[in-house]
């Protein structure tokens, strides 16, 4: 199984612990894009070899399955890269792939929202599967009758093995298209249905119809096959994330960092010392600081927690703030869509970033404006008309 996600940006609460890959190998990269391969990858490997020596395989034979499978997540980076080649074409970039052991994950930093492009992503990921399968049947020999007659079934050996990696193939083109939101063939529907929908509505379909075949993995994951159990978990989780991540755009529409900028914020003049700006800070309530010159022009942030962490160093007391500060070195329009900034590195990265109107800079953003806007917007059903009230007042 594979998948494509989204990576989902930071909340108030939650670092995006994810980001930073610790659980991860990485294997290295091609065309821009880094491969990490899961460390619970080494469990699928113990269980082939656990399974193999409990049925009594030879040395040979457990090698062959390894090899086997090593082969099929080769197949799986080429599918990612599928998708992620394809999203390049439209302009949106993969972060990275990660190889889990229930397939591979192709992470990315934004997510086509035109019906058409988001099935060419989608779809380009089983299409590499079908033309490996076609590729290997039309070049191998061995034939697959022969091959399902052996004893046991699904032996990996010499012979086969061709033989098997392109049924693989074809079962992995054809399972991906299960429409199991986030599943590529859940993301297909979801093309489908935003067609005659808003998208909103259209991914809480299609995360419900996956939500259905999730719980029926689950079910035959009890029977035939423990990795059906956490395929489905994952879909549920990703899928319910994924809806609430359209669910946050939606209400995001429409707006822009102009409405939501803070006029009113602490600064500290560049020229006070790392001491002085420690009395500010106990002074007031503010956890974040703008640095300013003379001319009132931003040119730094700074959070209290710099502060404190300066102030261990008794050397450090005397030098200016400036030393310490995070450097503003980009500033956002006005007009900039909130959906956008949503999910911007940029947002996620500064304490604080300066909003500017017409070449002027009118107040900061941050993040958590953006979640406190969410917070108002979401408890405040009748939000459109008291919006305009206040501002034709
Ligand atoms: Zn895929």
């Amino acid at each position: 199984m594979t998948f494509i996600i989204l990576i989902k940006p930071r909340n108030c609460l939650i670092e995006p612990k994810t980001e930073k890959m610790k659980s991860s190998l990485y294997l290295g990269q091609v065309a821009k894009i880094k491969v990490f391969i899961h460390w619970t990858f080494l469990l699928l490997i113990g269980y082939i070899v656990y399974s193999g020596v409990s049925a009594g395989q030879t040395l040979e034979e457990i090698c062959w399955h390894i090899l086997f499978i090593l082969t099929i997540f080769f197949c799986i980076v080429l599918h990612e890269f599928g998708h992620a080649l394809m999203g390049r074409r439209f302009g949106f970039k993969t972060k990275d792939i990660i190889l889990l052991p229930i397939g591979g994950v192709a992470r990315f930093e934004k997510l086509p929202e035109k019906p058409q492009q988001e099935f060419l992503v989608a779809i380009a990921g089983p299409m590499v599967n079908f033309a490996i399968a076609l590729i290997l049947y039309v070049t191998t020999s061995s034939d697959l009758a022969d091959i399902m007659n052996q004893r046991p079934v699904n032996l990996v050996n010499a012979e086969s093995f061709l033989t098997l990696l392109w049924m693989v193939n074809l079962t992995l083109g054809v399972f991906n298209l299960i429409p199991a939101f986030p599943m590529d063939g859940g993301r297909i529907f979801r093309a489908f249905l935003s067609i005659f929908q808003p998208r909103e509505k259209a991914t809480k379909i299609a995360a419900a119809v996956g939500f259905l075949v999730a719980i029926a993995f689950i079910f035959m994951g009890l029977f035939y096959n423990p990795f059906l159990i956490i395929m489905g978990a994952f879909i549920i989780l990703a899928a319910s994330s994924e809806s609430n991540m359209v669910s946050t755009q939606a209400l995001l529409e429409g707006h822009t960092a102009g409405e939501i900028v803070m006029r009113s914020f602490a600064t500290l003049d560049q020229n006070l010392t790392i001491a002085e700006a420690s009395e500010a800070i106990l002074d007031g309530q503010a956890s974040n600081f703008t640095i300013t010159t003379d001319a009132d022009r931003i040119i730094g942030t700074l959070k209290r927690e710099q502060v404190i962490q300066a102030l261990a160093n008794s050397e450090s007391h005397k030098k200016p703030v400036t030393s310490i500060m995070d450097p503003v070195n980009q500033t956002i329009t006005a007009d900039t869509p909130l959906k956008d900034l949503y999910t911007n590195e940029l947002i996620r990265t500064n304490t604080m970033i300066p909003v500017t109107y017409q070449g002027m800079v009118i107040g900061v953003i941050n993040f958590e404006n953006i979640m406190e806007f969410l917070a108002i917007k979401q408890a405040t059903p009748l939000w459109k008309n008291l919006l305009q009230k206040n501002r034709s007042t």
